[in-house]
């Protein structure tokens, strides 16, 4: 992309999408004096119930991408699943950031495991699964495996583990004999993420690595610093996702999610191409957050590194923890020092759904720590 001249505080910036990550944004684009546009045809979305303007189209619908294009002096997304063809008609109009040639990567998990190759950073040794002759020819070194539909895959939804060709074939005919990707299964000693903000010109910044744990495929808890990871690790993942952005040239927040295996290899696992479930932290623990990169660059405004200015543990705040009437005893968290709540707005509490999160900020990790373990306890989460 070329360099994006600076969009001044006073325009409207547009999302598409209108989930937490676009309200987050649009809180984060309202503090700078931005205006904001949200584009999601649910009239009770959490970002179209603050933003300026709500357009209630689909994503393909072309009267509501004229509409965004015509109030957004640029555009950003939520959500990789944006059809790429909507971001490429609004891009004929109006800076578009990430672009949709990054999102088509980022939507399809064989693409993004070839961008990594590409990029010089190791992956899960993996095959695609495209029809059954590519089942047929799976080598067994995958199994025992994942197998996961190279598109639509979110908080661990569109994955069975298989140990067995049999289980595989009839995971496989389970989604459809759509294209999947079968990753072996890997020994996990940690989880981490990388979020880097890059720029039209080329400028890259990251945020402090997170360590993260997830329950049933969903992150569960991030804390930062990332205390079990060492030093050397830390900053392989940080140039590894640097490298990923670059060689995309990319322009936006870009999220690279790492294991590190128990023999200290570290490995992607899988990017997003927006702010982070696990770069929330940002917001309080931060001098900038992950929202804050996206608006500036979006805009094109100067990027810089975010200092964590307090050690802080995430907990996300899922629908399970609602009782059938009522709502959790906040009274009982907000009480407790460093505690920042965040709520989404969302009305109905499901299983599974993310509903807000907390993150507890200390002035040590051990205290952050000790903190929101008893935040935890007090709203029924599970410990770690
Ligand atoms: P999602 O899009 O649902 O986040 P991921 O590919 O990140 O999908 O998988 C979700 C979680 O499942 C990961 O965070 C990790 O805990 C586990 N997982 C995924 N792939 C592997 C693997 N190859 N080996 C071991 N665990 C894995
Ligand atoms: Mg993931």
């Amino acid at each position: 992309m070329t360099t994006m001249p600076f969009i001044a505080p006073g325009a409207t910036l547009g999302v598409m999408g209108g989930g937490q990550l676009a309200r987050m944004f649009a809180h984060a684009a309202q503090q700078m004096g931005y205006a904001t546009a949200v584009l999601d045809a649910d009239r009770a979305s959490p970002a179209g119930l603050i933003a300026h303007h709500h357009i209630r189209t689909d994503y393909l619908d072309p009267q509501g991408l004229a509409q965004l294009a015509d109030v957004s002096a640029a555009v950003t997304i939520e959500f990789e699943n944006v059809p790429a063809d909507a971001l490429a008609r609004l891009a004929q109009r109006r800076p578009v950031a990430p672009g949709a040639a990054a999102v088509a990567v980022c939507q399809d998990r064989a693409a993004e495991k070839a961008h990594f190759v590409r990029s010089g950073v190791a992956c899960a040794p993996h095959a695609v699964i495209a029809d059954a002759d590519e089942l047929a020819a799976v080598d067994d070194k995958l199994l025992p495996g994942i197998l996961k539909t190279a598109r639509l895959g979110y908080d661990g939804k569109g994955q069975l583990r298989v140990t067995t060709r049999a289980q595989l074939a009839a995971a496989w005919n389970e989604f459809g004999c759509k294209v999947c990707v079968l990753e072996k299964m890997l020994p996990l000693a940690h989880e981490i993420s990388v979020i880097v903000a890059r720029a039209s010109n080329r400028e890259v910044v990251h945020l402090p690595v997170q360590q993260n744990l997830h329950r049933d495929g969903i992150l569960a808890v991030t804390t930062v610093p990332a205390r079990d990871i060492a030093f050397d690790v830390i900053e392989h993942a940080v140039v590894s996702a640097r490298q990923i952005a670059a060689t995309l040239d990319y322009v936006g927040v870009l999220c690279v999610e790492f294991f590190v295996l128990s023999d200290g290899t570290l490995v992607a696992n899988e990017m997003a191409p927006r702010p982070h479930n696990s770069g929330h932290y940002s917001i309080d623990a931060c001098d900038l957050s992950q929202f804050d990169l996206q608006v500036r660059a979006m805009t094109g405004a100067p990027l810089i590194a975010p200092r964590l200015h307090s050690p802080c543990v995430m907990l996300n705040l899922l629908g399970d923890l609602w009782p059938e009437h009522g709502e959790p005893d906040w009274a009982a968290v907000l009480a407790l020092p460093g505690v920042h709540l965040h709520l989404y707005g969302k009305a109905e509490a499901r299983r599974g759904r993310k509903m807000g999160h907390l993150t507890v900020t200390a002035a040590t990790a051990i205290e952050a720590d000790r903190t929101a373990r008893i935040a935890a306890a007090r709203l029924g989460l599970a410990d770690w």
